[in-house]
């Protein structure tokens, strides 16, 4: 019997290695490496007065929480915490969840019903397609970004009891934008509710850090958001109205039947959003040195994707190069990940760069540097 199992989990994994694809765990911070990979935008995740506020409450409520939220796992952090969030996307009401992923799983499983329609962005993030894949509904995939099709599609969906469309508010491998105002315009046009998740907009975009909604003015239905980029701790939510928040305590399976979040986590959560939107002039730094890597880089001859956000693709191409191109970047002490497929298509690969808070005028510089060494080696042979 287990014989039989090994080979077969072998033979898995060698499949994998043998498309190049093959993942192994990193932990790049035992390593003196330069990171730039991490979606610790603000630095956040090693300030000191979120790591005071998570300590005195480490200290009063224990390691863990102990249970749902709807059993033994509710405290006043959690409470605070939520008010804050809703303060700071100024909405009625958020409700907490034990990440980002789960709460994607909570709304998208639960709030479309069988009849309705989701439509989502080709490039949406995993915990999205799964979510999809949970609900009743049926899902209508449109092109990315694209709002011809969008609007397409809605058409299309005229006969279904709802339409709701779902998106990332910044596509993490892509780093660009979701045009929202659009969205919420072909939304009232076509009498659909919107879903956004924010994962990579809370904390960065918007003058006041806010996100997207702030970025674009907008209000969308539902606002998912994760904890653990810029914010720099763990867990995740969902922002909207109170009656939002009462459907989704009582429906959402990922928020009921989870061990509610560390007390400790929220109340380091809690000073971290006050600490963001206090940010500003960090967030018009942060913006300055990703501009500049940007320019540097095409200046370079690198194709450079992506919007205004902290996340920078340079497309390499296939699999094995941009592989080996990682490698180079780490013998030159740069820590930068290739994303390969099924995380982005066959041919785009990539190098995913993400600048920080964190980062020195002298990191960027060396960054820029290993780039241009690896150029000039590659054209001199
Ligand atoms: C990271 C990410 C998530 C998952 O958030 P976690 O809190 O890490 O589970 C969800 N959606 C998007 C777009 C993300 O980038």
């Amino acid at each position: 019997m287990e014989r039989t199992f090994d080979s077969w989990l072998s033979e898995r994994v060698t499949k994998v290695k043998e498309k190049g694809l093959h993942r192994t765990d990193i932990d790049v911070n035992q390593r003196k490496r330069l990171v730039f990979s991490s979606n610790n935008y603000l630095g956040l995740a090693r300030d000191e007065q979120l790591i005071y506020a998570a300590e005195t409450i480490l200290h009063q409520y224990g390691t863990g929480s102990t249970g749902s939220r709807l059993t033994t796992g509710n405290t006043r952090w959690h409470e605070l915490l939520e008010k804050k969030l809703a303060s700071f996307k100024q909405t009625e009401a958020s409700l907490l969840f034990s990440s980002g992923y789960l709460a994607n799983i909570g709304v998208l499983s639960s709030l479309p019903e069988a009849g309705d329609v989701i439509l989502s962005d080709e490039l949406n993030h995993a915990s999205i397609i799964d979510g999809c894949r949970l609900s009743k509904a049926k899902t209508v995939v449109y092109q990315h970004i694209h709002m011809d099709d969008l609007e397409r599609k809605l058409r299309d969906a005229q006969s279904h009891q709802r339409r709701f469309i779902v998106t990332d508010a910044v596509f993490s491998m892509d780093g660009d934008l979701a045009p929202l105002d659009q969205i919420m315009l072909l939304a009232k046009a076509y009498d659909a509710y919107v879903i956004v998740d924010d994962a990579h907009g809370t904390g960065v975009l918007g003058e006041r850090g806010r996100g997207a909604s702030e970025h674009f003015g907008v209000k969308p239905d539902v606002m998912i958001g994760t904890l653990s980029k810029a914010v720099g701790t763990e867990g995740g939510f969902v922002a909207g109205s109170k009656l939002l928040r009462e459907f989704l305590l009582n429906h959402a399976r990922t928020y009921i039947f989870q061990t509610a979040l560390s007390p400790s986590i929220c109340a380091a959560s809690y000073v971290a959003i006050d600490l963001i939107e206090q940010g500003i002039e960090t967030r018009k730094s942060l913006k300055l040195r990703v501009n500049e890597v940007k320019t540097r880089l095409k200046e370079l001859g690198y194709d450079v994707k992506g919007d205004e956000t902290p996340i920078i693709p340079v497309i390499i191409g296939g699999a094995e190069e941009t592989v080996s191109f990682s490698k180079k970047l780490q013998d030159l002490n740069i820590f930068a990940p290739a994303i390969r497929p099924p995380t982005v298509p066959d041919g785009e690969c990539r190098i995913r760069l993400t600048v920080t808070a964190e980062h020195s005028e002298a990191d960027i510089i060396k960054l820029i540097n290993a780039f241009k060494l690896i150029k000039e080696s590659k054209v001199s042979m």
